[in-house]
């Protein structure tokens, strides 16, 4: 605020209210604010509120005088700087010099002018506002400097700063700001630089004294000291510099000098030495080495841990030039290198990180695994410099090796396994291709192994195993021959002279693996099936897909009685995975309980009663219907599996037995058995356990069915297994029998309690007539040895009657009931009743037979006759009436003086001739195409035939 603008209020005290009006009149006229006292006391009391800035006194007043009250305001302090005028009508030196004594500024003697006043209240005035402007800018001057000290102090007391100036000639350190604290003194008195040393660590202070001594002399330019201090019984650590002064002589007089308290910053560079000592300890124990690579000019700078990990001197290292580096680094790992620098600098790869070989101080590969991050960056960002360590994993590298070989390699053998050998024929592969030299693998899988374990014992089987492994070698070379599985090998065929085929080899190999081998004394043999792929020279084919072929075609020199090679076959291979698929297909039914049994009778055609039923076994396929035997039974014929479906089958049958006896049907079962089955040489102690398991069931009332030709295959077992089951009280059959050309001596040997005649037989009785003549010689067979004799394949009403003649009255057939579920079971047996023509037909005198065999070659004829007019057929029968079965029967001489005197006799001879001529017209007329003449001469034929059997039939019943 400026003096002018600010209205100055003027305090007037006198006892003379003429007086007091008029200084009023006049300092108001003059624009001044006055405040009016009429003595000493009111003065006082209204002063300090008012804050005049001029007071006008009257000498004299009877209260209190002027010099009393000035002596008083002076006291105040307040009041103390306005300045105070008196006015008054006493002119006496005295009285002014009391007046001045007392503090006031001017005296003024009554009269006055008005503007001598004015002009003297005015200096006044004008004065008192310099001096208050003079006062403000002291005060803010003051302030401005207290606040910056304080800032000083502040930023001092942040930066752990201070200062001390020194006195050289009276000894006396004087501190600035809180710097006596850093020094652990109570306050900033100054003390001499003894007593200051006091203060610093007793190991330091040999160190500060001599920098100080040094620093006096002049002999270092600067004085620079860091050391501890303990104050309070804390140690910190100090930084300090000063700068002496000196006299034109050089003598020192002052210094000053500035500390810093750096405790946090040694705190941390010793924590980050002991970082640093305990990555040269983790480094040590690491096996690692750092280095610093400068990637802008390809240097690399190593440390001497580095150099002594890779076994060199100290100093036989030191900086690699990239020259350098290319002779130490492994010349095909060089590149690897450079490519994860590169990714890694990219940015594809969070540091810079690979494996590697370094040549060693003793000029071998040592692996190392470096890995760094960029540590300097150029002006543009780019990396420069790149850091990191190199770890010696050598010896991780040679376990991984080891662990390698032992997952690529069989421990038995010491050959190489299924994966390694995959890697080696592929390599081979490739060369074939670039050499053209040609490639085949075989697969060999020894023979009977397993029970050659069993007999001999493991260890035995493993010596063997070892034996032929070291033949494999030494026959196809180290690294050629791979051990697959248990009993597999692989191994590499490719002609090692010129002209060597691959069957040589392989035949080579078969020797080889068959020579005898000598273990502990006693002598064994081998034998393998081997499969073996040639690679096809415009390739498409990989390393596995060889070897499965080979695998393939081993496995068709098992089915096809092992011990010897196949080479695959494209085609085949079709149908073996076809095959494959199946047989997994029933081992799946299995599992799904899909298989069941169907239940077929054997009965007495004559009279009617049942004799048991053959079990046939159905497949419930999901996909494809109630399936029969034929459409997976011969898939099983060589495959282990039949044993567990004909288990199954027992299971069933027994089971269902065991139900029916509760439920009080009494009948026998017959079961099928497979040749392969019969030789588990568990099958008898199954079937017994089995047979245990089901008290309720009898023995005989299970029977088991072989077919005649697997029996004939190993008949010696066979028959011991018969025997073994008619001790154990279970029924024994040979079932299809006549289609094994069994010689009678074989049917001798065997305990078969019953023989089946194949259907085939039975069902061509009446086309072919030399079947007859075999169904009835197997009667016949049968009878002479005491055997039952069931045809099978009964398929109508006609082949009963028929069979019934020559002797044969058990039968099974669609004539009598095809296959059915065991619940429709109890129901058929309660309704069947044989055809009237079984009850009544009677068994044929052996005589009578022929006659027989003559009306089955007639009907022969005649079923000839209808196959070739319809063209299933391409010869005529003959058409001679002398010439055919029936021809010659009825012209037979011996026939003809028994029965020629019977008219059946004569008719039937006339008739048949009749049908010959009628089966002459049906040929020619069907051969120039009159067809419907042709059938209705055909149609005329069979009627008379009809009549010739009618006649025939009654003949035979003559008595
Ligand atoms: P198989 O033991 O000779 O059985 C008789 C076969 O002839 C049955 O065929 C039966 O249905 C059929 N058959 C019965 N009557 C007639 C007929 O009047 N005319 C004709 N044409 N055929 C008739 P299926 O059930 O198809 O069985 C065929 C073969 O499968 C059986 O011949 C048997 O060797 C075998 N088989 C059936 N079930 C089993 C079984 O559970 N295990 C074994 N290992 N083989 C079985
Ligand atoms: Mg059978
Ligand atoms: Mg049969």
């Amino acid at each position: 605020m400026s003096e002018a603008s600010h209205q100055a209020t003027v305090m007037v005290v006198d006892d003379t209210p003429a007086n007091l009006t008029m200084l009023e009149e006049i300092l108001r006229g003059a624009g001044y604010r006055v405040v009016t006292a009429a003595g000493g006391r009111q003065a006082l009391e209204q002063a300090p509120r008012l804050a005049p800035d001029l007071i006008l006194l009257d000498l004299l007043m009877p209260e209190m005088d002027g010099i009393e009250l000035c002596r008083l305001l002076k006291a105040a302090p307040a009041l103390r700087a306005v300045p105070v005028m008196f006015i008054s009508g006493l002119d006496d030196v005295a009285s002014k010099l009391c007046a001045f004594e007392e503090g006031a500024v001017d005296y003024v003697s009554r009269p006055f002018a008005a503007e001598e006043l004015l002009a003297r209240v005015r200096t006044q005035l004008a004065l008192r506002a310099a001096r208050r402007a003079l006062e403000r800018q002291q005060h803010d001057l003051e302030a401005a400097v207290g606040q910056r000290t304080e800032q000083l102090l502040n930023a001092q007391r942040i930066a752990r700063i201070g200062a001390w100036a020194i006195d050289l000639e009276r000894d006396r350190i004087e501190w600035i700001g809180d710097t006596h604290r850093m020094f652990g003194l109570p306050d900033r008195s100054p003390v001499s630089f003894t007593e200051s040393i006091r203060r610093v660590h007793p190991q330091d202070r040999p160190r500060v004294e001599q920098a100080w001594r040094d620093a006096l002399a002049g002999e270092s330019p600067e004085y620079a000291v860091t050391y501890r201090v303990v104050a309070d019984g804390k140690v910190s650590w100090i930084d300090e510099r000063a700068e002496l002064q000196r006299d034109a002589t050089g003598r020192p007089l002052r210094a000053l000098g500035t500390v810093q308290d750096v405790s946090e910053r040694k705190a941390y560079e010793a924590a980050l030495r002991q970082q640093q000592e305990r990555l040269e300890v983790a480094l040590e124990a690491a096996n690692a080495g750092a280095w610093e690579w400068d990637i802008t000019d390809d240097r690399i700078r190593a440390s001497e841990r580095w150099a002594r990990m890779l076994g060199y001197a100290a100093g036989e290292v030191g900086e690699l030039t990239k020259g350098r580096w290319e002779a130490l680094a492994h010349p095909d790992d060089q590149h690897a290198v450079r490519r994860a620098l590169q990714q890694y600098l990219a940015g594809a790869a969070p540091a810079f990180e690979v494996e590697h070989r370094l040549r060693n101080g003793r000029g071998e590969w040592t692996w190392v695994r470096s890995v760094g991050r960029t540590v300097k960056r150029d002006a543009q960002g780019q990396a420069s410099t790149i850091a990191g360590i190199d770890v010696d994993i050598s010896q991780q590298k040679e376990q991984e090796a080891q662990l390698a070989y032992v997952a690529s390699h069989d421990e038995l053998t010491g050959l190489p396994n299924r994966m390694a050998f995959a890697h080696r024929l592929a390599e081979a592969m490739q060369q074939s291709h670039r050499t053209g030299q040609p490639l085949a693998v075989a697969y060999m899988d020894l023979d009977g192994l397993a029970e050659f374990n069993e007999r001999h014992g493991q260890p035995c089987g493993d010596r063997l195993i070892a034996e032929l492994a070291s033949r494999l070698v030494a026959c196809c070379g180290a690294g050629e021959v791979a051990r697959v599985g248990g009993d597999e090998f692989t191994c590499i065929l490719q002609a090692r002279a010129p002209g060597e085929d691959l069957e040589d080899q392989l035949e080579q190999l078969m020797r080889d693996i068959a020579s005898p081998v000598v273990i502990d004394g006693e002598v064994f043999s081998a034998t393998a099936s081997i499969g073996a792929a040639v690679l096809p020279p415009q390739g498409g084919i990989d390393a596995e897909q060889l070897l499965r072929q080979a695998d393939q075609a081993m496995y068709q020199s098992k089915l096809s009685g092992k011990n010897r090679y196949t080479f695959f076959d494209a085609e085949r291979d079709e149908i073996t995975r076809e095959y494959r698929a199946q047989v997994e297909d029933i081992r799946r039914g299995l599992d799904a309980n899909e298989f069941e049994l169907h239940y077929q009778p054997k009965v007495n055609m004559r009279f009617g009663t049942v004799l048991g039923f053959e079990a046939l076994v159905r497949w419930r396929h999901p996909g494809r219907g109630l399936l029969r035997p034929a459409e997976f039974i011969p898939l099983l014929e060589e495959h282990p599996l039949a044993i567990a479906l004909g288990e199954r089958g027992i299971a069933l049958a027994l089971e269902q037995l065991a139900a029916w006896n509760d439920s009080g049907l009494e009948t026998s079962v017959s079961i099928n058995v497979t040749s392969l089955q019969l030789h588990d040489p568990d099958f008898l102690g199954r079937l017994q356990r089995r047979l245990e398991a089901h008290p309720s069931v009898r023995r005989n009332q299970l029977e088991i069915e072989v077919v005649e030709t697997g029996a004939m295959r190993d008949i010696a077992h066979v028959s011991a297994l018969m025997e073994r089951l008619r001790d154990l009280g279970v029924g024994a059959a040979l079932d299809d029998f006549g289609t094994g050309f069994s010689s009678l001596t074989f049917l001798k040997r065997l305990a078969a309690g019953t023989i089946k005649i194949d259907q085939s037989f039975v069902c061509d009785l009446l086309d072919d007539q030399e079947h007859a003549v075999i169904v009835d010689s197997i009667c016949r067979l049968a009878e002479s040895f005491s055997r039952k004799v069931i045809a099978e394949g009964v398929e109508t009403e006609v082949h009963g009657r028929l069979l019934l003649e020559l002797g044969c009255e058990l039968g099974q057939g669609y004539a009598i009931a095809r296959p059915m579920p065991a619940a429709e079971v109890p129901e058929w047996m309660r309704g069947w009743t044989p055809p009237a023509s079984w009850r009544e037909s009677t068994m044929l005198p052996r005589e009578r037979v022929p006659e027989l065999f003559a009306e089955l070659g007639h009907r022969a004829w005649r079923n000839a006759l209808r196959s070739y007019l319809e063209g299933r057929r391409k010869s005529l029968p003959e058409l001679d009436p002398r010439a055919c079965r029936l021809g010659e029967w009825l012209s037979n001489a011996r026939v003809v003086s028994m029965l020629g005197h019977r008219e059946e006799f004569r008719r039937a001879r006339e008739l048949h001739e009749q049908c010959h001529a009628g089966a002459e017209r049906a040929a020619t007329c069907a051969r120039v195409g009159r067809m419907e003449d042709s059938q209705a001469a055909l149609d005329k034929t069979i009627d008379t035939s009809n009549q010739v059997l009618d006649l025939l039939k009654a003949l035979r019943k003559r008595p």
